[in-house]
């Protein structure tokens, strides 16, 4: 008994320690807050953060590039057309489901309404920290998103700017992207391979935790590789060939958070929107979830061809920022689970191929 408790504890010491880092920097962030710390200690003290968004970041091009390139080789032109071609379709099915979710919350919700001088006034505009890219993971990373989130409370505005509207706008956010991860994404798994899909995110948490504490889908691929072929043993012909691109182009949670804000951004202003710009509004919010990139707040950057397309003034982006720092966790958290989740349908649905390429290379699986 105390050896399988001591089991249990050894084979997930990676992830109940990233967890506890999580909640130590919550507590850690909020004790700081109350010392108002100078710009400059603020920066010191997020170091140990900034340093693990480098080292992830630098690793995440060599690896999105010789994955792929393996993914690629280790798979006749036949299997890996038709594994795109799944991916794809898998790709754009929950995108619009996502974007369904976030206009109908933000409907059903409003959040928007009250008055806009109100809000305005409870704004402040936030610094967008920028991140690039170095790496020895194990350990270090759950010390850095200690750091990273600890940081970033310490260095957030005040919190009472999340009265009113905005906290109504955050519990939109978040019960959208809630139904998203929670029921669509598991559902779509559960009904396509009949297996438990709830086992199957046991296996992620990891990654989503590092999610969570990066807000960037792209850096946080290392770990998604890791657990994906490690944890759910999911084929790595697979992984290497959806993963990248997947962590690029589909991203649920941001195309659900474009939408969702848009109509968010309309309701403040008053501005009624007609059912030709709400369907503008989930088009252009799908494009911008593509094209925005896997790194923090990149959806808040891509949300200007959303306004515009409609005739939105793009500067209410300001009215989001006091809170997008914590939203943009979520979405990355939902992008990631949907990039995991869309790479076990993808296996199940590829299995024939598989087997047929493993017979052709002599029952040999590829372990490159
Ligand atoms: N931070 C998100 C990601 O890396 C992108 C976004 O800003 O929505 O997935």
């Amino acid at each position: 008994k105390k050896d399988e408790v001591k089991g249990f504890f050894m084979k997930n010491a990676f992830v109940i320690l990233t967890i506890i880092a999580v909640i130590t920097g919550i507590i850690l962030g909020f004790s700081l807050r109350p010392y108002k710390l100078s710009y400059r200690e603020v920066k010191y003290f997020s170091f140990p953060g900034e340093l693990l968004m480098r080292m992830l970041q630098m690793l995440v091009l060599p690896l999105l590039v010789s994955s792929l390139i393996t993914g690629i080789a280790s798979l006749d032109r036949r299997a890996s057309g038709r594994m795109g071609v799944r991916a794809v379709i898998y790709y754009t099915t929950t995108t619009v489901i996502a974007v369904f979710i976030g206009i109908v919350m933000v409907l059903i919700i409003h959040p928007g309404k009250g008055s806009k001088d109100e809000f305005t006034k409870q704004q402040q505009i936030e610094q967008v920290s920028p991140a690039d890219a170095f790496l020895d993971l194990i350990r270090y990373a759950p010390v850095g998103i200690l750091f990273l989130i600890a940081g970033k409370i310490v260095e957030m505005d005040d919190i009472s700017a999340m009265g009113g509207q905005l906290g109504m706008y955050t519990v939109t956010v978040i019960s959208g992207l809630l139904i998203h991860a929670i029921i669509v994404l598991p559902t779509l798994y559960f009904i396509i391979t009949r297996k438990n899909p709830f086992l199957f995110i046991a296996g992620l948490l990891q990654a989503l935790v590092t999610a969570l504490g990066t807000s960037s889908s792209s850096a946080t691929l290392p770990i998604t590789f890791k657990c994906l072929e490690e944890n759910n043993k999911v084929d790595k012909r697979v992984t290497r060939f959806v993963l990248p691109v997947g962590a690029t182009i589909n991203m649920d949670g941001t195309a659900l958070y474009e939408a969702l804000a848009a109509i968010f951004i309309a309701q403040v202003n008053d501005y009624d929107l007609n059912f030709g710009q709400i369907l503008t509004i989930s088009i252009t919010a799908t494009a911008a979830s593509i094209g925005a990139a896997g790194i923090p707040q990149a959806g808040l950057v891509t949300m200007i061809i959303v306004l515009t397309s409609v005739g939105l003034p793009t500067d209410d982006i300001s009215l989001i920022i006091a809170v997008d720092w914590f939203l943009d966790r979520l979405r990355t958290t939902t992008n990631v689970l949907g990039d995991s989740i869309g790479a076990g349908i993808v296996e199940h649905l590829s299995r024939h191929e598989l087997r047929v390429n493993d017979l052709e290379l002599g029952n040999q699986t590829v372990d490159q």
